[in-house]
């Protein structure tokens, strides 16, 4: 066997081979053939998958300074070393099925990277730095114990897949509405109570997959319309969620479980003026965003950095105007059994939700319009 490995590795060293199979050979170790001398100058695929490896090498960028594709798939790695962050050429990294319980920041160097494959490892949170893998296309994440995913992902601007199915994710991060070509959102069976009212706003995003968070109720109406998965939604027992307060009808409280934080008034048809802390925020947005050139306006709004934040990512847009909103929503159901797909799903009591910023845009809404 140590023979064979030998051979396979001294022929691709000889004839220069840009692929590399070592797929299933039983190894503990990375093989020292590899790192010897000037290491696989050639090399640009290794494969890995179904060994014992624990770890990687410090010198691997050194060794095989061209690799664009590295398969780990099915081993036992608990660490990856900061030095990964060398591969400066790397598209392609997949680590699923390891025992990886820490992903280092400096992945968020392999500024090439355009897959990362993460599933079924131990990981409970994901570092910020992921966010600066601005060619990055898919992030597979799912069967990980995550209990969140970095706000800052949303600066990954190419990514058209993510997927985090069976962690114990409470919320979708409202920032992630800002990634216009993303295609694929997949977070079935998690912790989810709500997603985040301009989720689907994207006409990129064609396929939202929530299927058994059995405390979602609401799926923002921008969905309809979409390839949505919801089976096993809405199945928890009634009354058993958070309290959305105020005016909200018996049904509308029922549905709604869960609503981000910022959210002070869930407003109703009677309700005519729309309250002060609204107005406010929304003449604030107004100045942010639409600062006149020629007005010198005093530098940015020292505000708390809490509402500079709800500022630059507001709770959503209307679904009806798409006027910014902040503090109130006015939201409308519409019961998934009056919509085509209802057949579809149809053992879940999962609604659309249109959210509104007026009584008046709430009246006039219509899920066909
Ligand atoms: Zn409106």
């Amino acid at each position: 066997m140590a023979t064979e490995l030998h051979e396979a590795i001294f022929m691709a060293k000889q004839e220069r081979h840009k692929n590399l199979f070592l797929n299933y050979r039983n190894l503990n170790n990375f093989p020292v053939e590899l790192l010897k001398d000037e290491g696989l100058q050639f090399l640009e695929r290794l494969y890995m998958k179904r060994n014992s490896l624990r770890t990687l090498p410090d010198n691997l960028a050194q060794k095989l300074p061209n690799l664009i594709e590295l398969y780990l798939h099915s081993n036992n790695i608990m660490i990856i070393p900061e030095a990964i962050g060398n591969l400066a050429r790397l598209q392609s990294l997949d680590l699923s099925n390891n025992a990886l319980q820490f992903l280092c920041p400096e992945i968020g160097r392999l500024r090439s990277l355009r897959h990362l494959r993460l599933s079924n490892n131990h990981l409970k949170c994901l570092p910020p730095e992921i966010g600066d893998l601005q060619d990055l296309q898919t992030l597979d994440v799912s069967m990980n114990q995550l209990i969140g995913l970095p706000e800052r992902l949303h600066r990954c601007a190419s990514l058209q897949t993510l997927t985090a199915d069976h962690n114990r994710l409470a919320h979708v991060p409202r920032q992630l509405c800002w990634l216009h070509r993303l295609n694929q959102l997949s977070m079935a069976a998690n912790r989810l109570t709500f997603l985040p009212l301009d989720l689907g706003r994207s006409r990129e995003l064609q396929f939202v997959f929530v299927d058994n968070n059995v405390d979602l109720r609401g799926l923002p109406s921008y969905l309809y319309n979409k390839v949505i998965g919801c089976s096993g939604c809405g199945v928890s027992a009634p009354g058993s969620g958070g309290d959305v307060g105020g005016s909200a009808g018996d049904a509308l409280s029922e549905a709604l479980v869960g609503l981000p934080a910022e959210v002070k008034v869930v407003g109703s048809e009677a309700d005519s003026v729309v309250p002060l802390e609204e107005i406010a925020m929304r003449a604030l947005h107004r100045l942010d965003h639409r600062r006149p050139k020629d007005v010198n306006l005093p530098p940015p709004i020292a505000l708390p950095q809490s509402l500079l934040h709800l500022l630059h990512f507001p709770l959503g847009h209307c679904h009806r105007c798409s006027q910014t909103m902040f503090t109130i929503i006015y939201p409308k159901l519409f019961p998934l059994r009056d919509t085509a797909l209802a057949g579809v799903h149809r053992r879940t009591t999962v609604s659309f939700v249109a959210y509104c910023c007026s009584s008046r845009c709430l009246r006039t809404f219509d899920l066909q319009g």
